[in-house]
Protein backbone atom coordinates (compact mmCIF):
# COMPACT_ATOMS: atom_id res chain seq x y z
CA UNK A 1 0.00 0.00 0.00
CA UNK A 2 1.23 3.21 -0.63
CA UNK A 3 2.04 6.00 2.31
CA UNK A 4 0.03 8.63 2.31
CA UNK A 5 1.74 12.03 2.47
CA UNK A 6 0.52 14.78 4.39
CA UNK A 7 1.49 18.16 2.99
CA UNK A 8 0.62 21.55 4.99
CA UNK A 9 -0.97 24.26 2.44
CA UNK A 10 -0.56 28.07 3.64
CA UNK A 11 -2.34 29.97 1.56
CA UNK A 12 -4.16 33.31 2.84
CA UNK A 13 -6.53 33.59 -0.57
CA UNK A 14 -9.03 31.33 -0.13
CA UNK A 15 -9.84 30.70 -3.89
CA UNK A 16 -6.28 29.48 -4.66
CA UNK A 17 -5.63 27.93 -1.04
CA UNK A 18 -9.04 25.54 -2.08
CA UNK A 19 -7.96 25.26 -5.62
CA UNK A 20 -4.69 23.86 -4.88
CA UNK A 21 -6.13 21.54 -1.85
CA UNK A 22 -8.57 20.19 -4.26
CA UNK A 23 -6.15 19.32 -6.24
CA UNK A 24 -3.21 17.78 -4.13
CA UNK A 25 -6.54 15.54 -2.58
CA UNK A 26 -6.97 14.31 -5.86
CA UNK A 27 -3.51 13.31 -6.35
CA UNK A 28 -4.00 11.40 -2.89
CA UNK A 29 -1.96 13.84 -0.69
CA UNK A 30 -3.09 14.60 3.16
CA UNK A 31 -3.61 18.40 3.12
CA UNK A 32 -4.02 20.72 6.38
CA UNK A 33 -4.51 24.64 5.31
CA UNK A 34 -3.41 27.14 7.11
CA UNK A 35 -4.79 30.93 6.46
CA UNK A 36 -1.64 33.07 8.13
CA UNK A 37 1.67 32.71 9.24
CA UNK A 38 1.03 31.77 12.68
CA UNK A 39 -1.59 29.35 11.78
CA UNK A 40 0.88 27.59 9.55
CA UNK A 41 3.61 27.80 13.02
CA UNK A 42 1.13 26.34 15.52
CA UNK A 43 0.02 22.87 12.62
CA UNK A 44 3.90 22.58 12.38
CA UNK A 45 4.19 22.25 16.65
CA UNK A 46 1.20 20.03 16.45
CA UNK A 47 2.31 17.27 13.71
CA UNK A 48 4.74 15.72 11.07
CA UNK A 49 4.75 17.09 7.88
CA UNK A 50 6.02 15.74 4.74
CA UNK A 51 6.16 18.62 2.61
CA UNK A 52 4.89 22.55 3.20
CA UNK A 53 3.59 24.59 0.44
CA UNK A 54 3.98 28.25 1.43
CA UNK A 55 2.87 31.69 0.31
CA UNK A 56 5.35 34.27 0.94
CA UNK A 57 2.56 36.98 1.90
CA UNK A 58 0.58 36.34 4.42
CA UNK A 59 -0.98 37.78 7.17
CA UNK A 60 -0.02 38.30 11.15
CA UNK A 61 3.48 36.22 10.49
CA UNK A 62 4.96 36.54 6.97
CA UNK A 63 6.14 33.12 4.54
CA UNK A 64 10.05 34.43 5.17
CA UNK A 65 9.65 33.95 8.87
CA UNK A 66 7.64 30.96 8.59
CA UNK A 67 10.48 29.60 6.55
CA UNK A 68 13.39 30.52 8.70
CA UNK A 69 11.55 29.25 11.81
CA UNK A 70 10.70 25.64 10.32
CA UNK A 71 14.27 25.46 8.59
CA UNK A 72 15.56 26.42 12.17
CA UNK A 73 13.91 22.90 13.44
CA UNK A 74 13.34 20.21 10.63
CA UNK A 75 14.71 19.81 6.68
CA UNK A 76 10.99 19.50 5.72
CA UNK A 77 10.83 20.50 2.03
CA UNK A 78 9.40 23.43 1.33
CA UNK A 79 7.95 25.29 -1.92
CA UNK A 80 7.58 28.94 -1.32
CA UNK A 81 4.68 30.78 -3.56
CA UNK A 82 5.97 34.35 -5.03
CA UNK A 83 4.43 36.86 -6.22
CA UNK A 84 5.75 37.87 -9.66
CA UNK A 85 8.08 40.55 -9.05
CA UNK A 86 11.49 41.10 -8.86
CA UNK A 87 14.31 38.37 -9.57
CA UNK A 88 15.68 39.25 -6.15
CA UNK A 89 12.61 38.46 -4.27
CA UNK A 90 12.93 34.45 -5.71
CA UNK A 91 16.85 34.24 -4.23
CA UNK A 92 15.81 35.37 -1.40
CA UNK A 93 13.22 33.07 -0.77
CA UNK A 94 15.64 29.97 -2.00
CA UNK A 95 18.37 31.88 0.27
CA UNK A 96 15.87 31.21 3.46
CA UNK A 97 16.41 27.74 3.08
CA UNK A 98 12.95 27.31 0.62
CA UNK A 99 13.82 24.07 -2.16
CA UNK A 100 11.76 25.59 -4.65
CA UNK A 101 9.62 28.62 -5.57
CA UNK A 102 6.55 28.98 -7.97
CA UNK A 103 5.02 32.41 -8.98
CA UNK A 104 1.86 33.00 -9.18
CA UNK A 105 -0.08 32.37 -10.79
CA UNK A 106 0.81 28.90 -11.68
CA UNK A 107 -0.80 25.95 -12.53
CA UNK A 108 -1.48 23.48 -10.25
CA UNK A 109 -0.57 20.15 -12.55
CA UNK A 110 3.16 22.14 -12.03
CA UNK A 111 3.11 22.32 -8.38
CA UNK A 112 1.99 19.16 -8.00
CA UNK A 113 4.75 17.81 -10.38
CA UNK A 114 7.34 20.11 -7.90
CA UNK A 115 5.73 18.48 -4.98
CA UNK A 116 6.16 14.67 -6.19
CA UNK A 117 10.19 15.68 -7.41
CA UNK A 118 10.61 17.23 -3.90
CA UNK A 119 9.38 14.23 -2.04
CA UNK A 120 11.07 11.88 -4.14
CA UNK A 121 14.24 13.65 -3.46
CA UNK A 122 13.64 13.88 0.19
CA UNK A 123 13.18 9.68 0.34
CA UNK A 124 15.85 9.15 -1.90
CA UNK A 125 18.22 11.00 0.45
CA UNK A 126 16.42 8.79 3.41
CA UNK A 127 17.90 5.96 1.39
CA UNK A 128 22.05 6.43 0.77
CA UNK A 129 22.60 2.87 -0.58
CA UNK A 130 20.73 3.71 -4.07
CA UNK A 131 23.57 4.80 -5.95
CA UNK A 132 21.91 4.73 -9.89
CA UNK A 133 19.71 7.66 -10.69
CA UNK A 134 17.79 7.33 -13.54
CA UNK A 135 15.78 10.06 -15.31
CA UNK A 136 13.85 8.90 -18.34
CA UNK A 137 16.58 7.98 -21.06
CA UNK A 138 19.30 9.35 -18.84
CA UNK A 139 21.19 7.29 -16.02
CA UNK A 140 23.62 8.70 -13.66
CA UNK A 141 26.44 5.76 -11.85
CA UNK A 142 27.04 8.05 -8.77
CA UNK A 143 29.46 5.41 -7.02
CA UNK A 144 31.00 4.92 -10.44
CA UNK A 145 31.21 7.88 -11.82
CA UNK A 146 29.65 6.89 -14.92
CA UNK A 147 26.58 8.82 -16.90
CA UNK A 148 24.17 7.21 -19.60
CA UNK A 149 21.83 8.11 -22.52
CA UNK A 150 19.73 5.48 -23.74
CA UNK A 151 22.64 3.08 -22.50
CA UNK A 152 25.59 4.71 -24.18
CA UNK A 153 28.13 6.17 -21.64
CA UNK A 154 28.72 9.88 -22.34
CA UNK A 155 32.26 11.11 -21.54
CA UNK A 156 32.23 14.17 -18.84
CA UNK A 157 34.91 16.15 -17.38
CA UNK A 158 34.83 15.95 -13.56
CA UNK A 159 33.59 19.58 -13.49
CA UNK A 160 30.46 18.66 -16.09
CA UNK A 161 29.85 15.16 -13.69
CA UNK A 162 29.59 17.10 -10.42
CA UNK A 163 27.55 20.32 -12.06
CA UNK A 164 24.68 17.14 -13.32
CA UNK A 165 24.74 15.37 -10.19
CA UNK A 166 24.34 18.32 -8.86
CA UNK A 167 21.61 20.26 -10.36
CA UNK A 168 19.76 16.47 -10.75
CA UNK A 169 19.94 15.74 -7.29
CA UNK A 170 17.22 18.19 -6.55
CA UNK A 171 15.09 18.25 -9.37
CA UNK A 172 12.50 21.23 -10.40
CA UNK A 173 15.31 22.89 -7.57
CA UNK A 174 16.77 26.24 -9.14
CA UNK A 175 20.41 27.44 -8.72
CA UNK A 176 21.79 30.65 -9.28
CA UNK A 177 25.20 30.63 -11.31
CA UNK A 178 27.08 32.03 -8.21
CA UNK A 179 25.56 28.89 -6.54
CA UNK A 180 26.62 26.55 -9.03
CA UNK A 181 30.12 28.22 -9.45
CA UNK A 182 30.86 27.51 -5.53
CA UNK A 183 29.61 24.61 -5.10
CA UNK A 184 30.88 22.62 -8.62
CA UNK A 185 34.17 24.82 -8.86
CA UNK A 186 34.67 26.03 -5.61
CA UNK A 187 35.84 29.12 -5.78
CA UNK A 188 33.22 32.49 -5.77
CA UNK A 189 34.26 35.61 -8.26
CA UNK A 190 31.48 36.89 -10.31
CA UNK A 191 33.38 36.52 -12.93
CA UNK A 192 33.65 33.43 -13.08
CA UNK A 193 29.54 32.75 -13.57
CA UNK A 194 30.33 32.03 -17.29
CA UNK A 195 31.96 29.61 -16.83
CA UNK A 196 28.94 27.57 -16.10
CA UNK A 197 27.57 28.71 -19.01
CA UNK A 198 30.35 26.97 -20.73
CA UNK A 199 30.21 23.91 -19.11
CA UNK A 200 25.83 23.60 -19.38
CA UNK A 201 26.54 24.22 -23.52
CA UNK A 202 28.77 21.25 -23.24
CA UNK A 203 26.61 18.88 -20.83
CA UNK A 204 23.84 19.49 -23.38
CA UNK A 205 26.10 18.87 -26.33
CA UNK A 206 27.05 15.64 -24.93
CA UNK A 207 24.02 14.62 -23.60
CA UNK A 208 21.92 15.64 -26.57
CA UNK A 209 20.15 18.17 -24.67
CA UNK A 210 18.34 20.46 -27.13
CA UNK A 211 18.00 23.84 -24.77
CA UNK A 212 15.29 25.21 -26.49
CA UNK A 213 13.09 22.10 -26.13
CA UNK A 214 14.86 20.69 -23.13
CA UNK A 215 15.22 17.10 -21.53
CA UNK A 216 16.55 17.87 -18.62
CA UNK A 217 18.77 20.72 -18.53
CA UNK A 218 16.43 23.88 -17.92
CA UNK A 219 17.88 27.73 -18.48
CA UNK A 220 16.23 30.13 -15.67
CA UNK A 221 16.54 33.62 -17.22
CA UNK A 222 18.25 36.31 -15.48
CA UNK A 223 18.67 33.48 -12.56
CA UNK A 224 20.77 30.33 -13.65
CA UNK A 225 19.62 26.50 -14.16
CA UNK A 226 16.95 24.05 -12.79
CA UNK A 227 17.73 19.99 -13.97
CA UNK A 228 13.93 18.22 -14.55
CA UNK A 229 13.32 14.92 -14.14
CA UNK A 230 11.37 13.64 -17.44
CA UNK A 231 9.10 11.54 -15.35
CA UNK A 232 7.31 14.72 -13.44
CA UNK A 233 6.60 16.18 -16.46
CA1 LIG B 1 -0.86 35.87 0.15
Amino acid sequence: MQEIRHILLVEDEKAIREAVAAYLERENYKVTTAVDGQEALDEFDKRHFDLIVLDRMLPRVSGDEVCLTVRGRSDVPIIMLTARGEVEDRIIGLELGADDYLIKPFSPRELVARVRALLRRSKMESDPQREIQTFGDLEIDLSGHKVFVAGKEVDLTASEFKLLTMLSHYPGRVYTRIELVEKVLGYDFEGYERTIDSHIKNLRAKLGDDPRNPTWLYTVHGIGYRFEDPKDK
